[in-house]
């Protein structure tokens, strides 16, 4: 299977390649030049498969036999053998006809572990058939880190170097990443913000000469195309296990970068039977002002109580895009051009394929907080902020009781434990507790911690990440 830019000026790439290449070289993102389907036979077929043999079957045809079956099926058995529930990605009913699904029982405790833990085994097998080594480099303001890191810890051909922002990330987030003592892990603090990483990140790939002989730099943020196809797994899940492909499922999705929910738009594009995806953002609306109002436009980041949602732009939504104006190349980077500007507007066309495939929401912190303690005190069920938006999205924006509605838990609520404080303290009669960590990390704050700070100079940065390289 042949990969393809969403600019379509870049050269396309095998599997392989796309999943070490990062960004296309026409500023694109890269997408298969045909998205594999399944007939409702043969999803049938796979009713009562585990976790593991789905994934295996949504991912093969992607691979197209550039990497043998058997690889691949250790792949994915290594990838999740680190999560807690034997389910993978269990169900839990919230509500008539309403279901959650928890993806956080993976180590970070968030939804990026089943794309990562996946990612850093993937890439391990491919670079061991090339004797090739890499180095992944990537900024963080919190889960991508984490997870980037326990996916690569175990890599033999990986180092891994992940920028946070000094003293700007809560001990939680931090700790996770910087008690990880492999010695091919490597978390750098520097002294600026999250803007200030990404950017030091971003110069970092377009000039690469700092690295020894032979490395190469490689993301592991949603622009990697086998993140996204990892995602996809989880929708057949949760459809199965809820009666499809006989009947129709709707999914909610709280999202930033329009990954997920990217990932979810395949899924039905594959031949999932799914009636409504519900596009659920916080303050950071972007997605939402889009789809309601064709208001595609920079605004200044709000710091919410989600901050993984915290974002001013949805890189993937190009990808969407692409789809949406026919795969034409050329229209996109019309577009992206036009965006320069801060602003774009989509074509009637292109805005009506738009809303027929996707209902949208924003919530505000405020109403987080609110739904928190409502679900707590209806359901018993504890949620974390990011997983709040999606159900107050899903609860607003449904069209019909009948058809099973899943909201997707992105992270565990001991993650983001400063949002239950403030639902606690707002809503007293609520008596909602302190979410405790799973006792795989309940001595968290008394490891070892191992981090560089380096100021926002990428002289110096260069100079440590090639000095550390040395060692063998
Ligand atoms: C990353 C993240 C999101 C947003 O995911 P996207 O793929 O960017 O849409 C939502 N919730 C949590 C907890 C996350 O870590």
């Amino acid at each position: 299977m042949k990969f393809i830019s969403t600019r379509g000026d870049a050269p396309a790439l095998s599997f392989e390649e796309v999943v070490l290449a990062g960004l296309a070289s026409d500023g694109g993102l890269y997408v298969p030049e045909t998205l594999p389907t399944f007939s409702q036979a043969e999803i049938a077929s796979w009713v009562g498969s585990s976790y593991q043999e789905l994934a295996f079957n949504v991912i093969h045809p992607f691979i197209d036999g550039e990497i043998a079956d058997d690889d691949l099926k250790g792949i994915i058995a290594k990838a999740y053998v680190t999560f807690r529930h034997d389910a993978i990605a269990p169900l839990v009913q919230t509500g008539h006809n309403e279901w959650v699904l928890e993806l956080f029982q993976g180590p970070t405790l968030a939804f990026k572990d089943f794309a990562l833990q996946f990612l850093g085994h993937l890439l391990d097998f491919i670079l061991a058939k090339r004797n090739q080594k890499v180095v992944v480099m990537g900024a963080t303001s919190g889960d991508t880190g984490s997870a980037a890191i326990e996916g690569c810890r175990r890599c033999e051909n990986i180092d891994i170097f992940i920028l946070h922002p000094y003293q700007r990330v809560s001990d939680v987030q931090r700790r996770q990443m910087t008690t990880v003592t492999a010695d091919n892990v490597f978390n750098i603090a520097l002294r600026g913000n999250f803007d200030d990483c990404q950017n030091m990140v971003k110069a970092s790939f377009r000039d690469q000469s700092f690295l020894p002989d032979g490395r190469q730099l490689v993301a592991v943020n949603s622009i990697n195309w086998a993140r996204i196809m990892a995602q996809i797994v989880y929708y057949f899940y949760a459809s199965l296990a809820l009666g499809g492909p006989h009947r129709e499922v709707s999914f909610s999705v709280p999202t930033g970068n329009f990954g997920d929910i990217f990932a979810a738009y395949l899924a039905k594009k594959m031949g999932l039977p799914i009636e409504q995806l519900v596009i659920a953002t916080n303050s950071n609306d972007i997605l939402h002002r889009c789809i309601a109002n064709n208001d595609h436009s920079k605004q200044n980041l709000h710091q919410s109580l989600s901050p993984s949602m915290d974002i001013m732009v949805s890189s993937n939504f190009e990808r969407l895009l692409f789809d949406l104006y026919d795969r034409k190349g050329a229209e996109i980077q019309r577009l992206m051009r036009e965006f320069e500007s801060g602003h774009m507007s989509l074509s009637d066309a292109a805005l009506t394929d738009a809303r027929a495939l996707f209902s949208s929401f924003k919530l505000d912190d405020d109403d987080t907080l609110d739904l928190v303690a409502q679900m707590y005190a209806r359901n018993g069920y504890l949620v974390d902020p990011h997983t709040a938006i999606g159900v107050a999205a899903a609860r607003s924006e449904r069209h019909s009781q009948e058809t099973p509605m899943v909201c997707l838990a992105t992270a565990h609520p001991a993650k983001f434990p400063e949002a239950v404080i403030k639902a606690a303290k707002k809503h007293t009669n609520a008596q909602l507790k302190q979410p405790s960590l799973p006792s795989h990390m309940h001595d968290l704050f008394s490891r070892t911690e191992e981090y560089r700070v380096l100021d926002d100079n990428i002289d110096e940065v260069h100079a440590y990440i090639s000095a550390s390289l040395v060692r063998d």
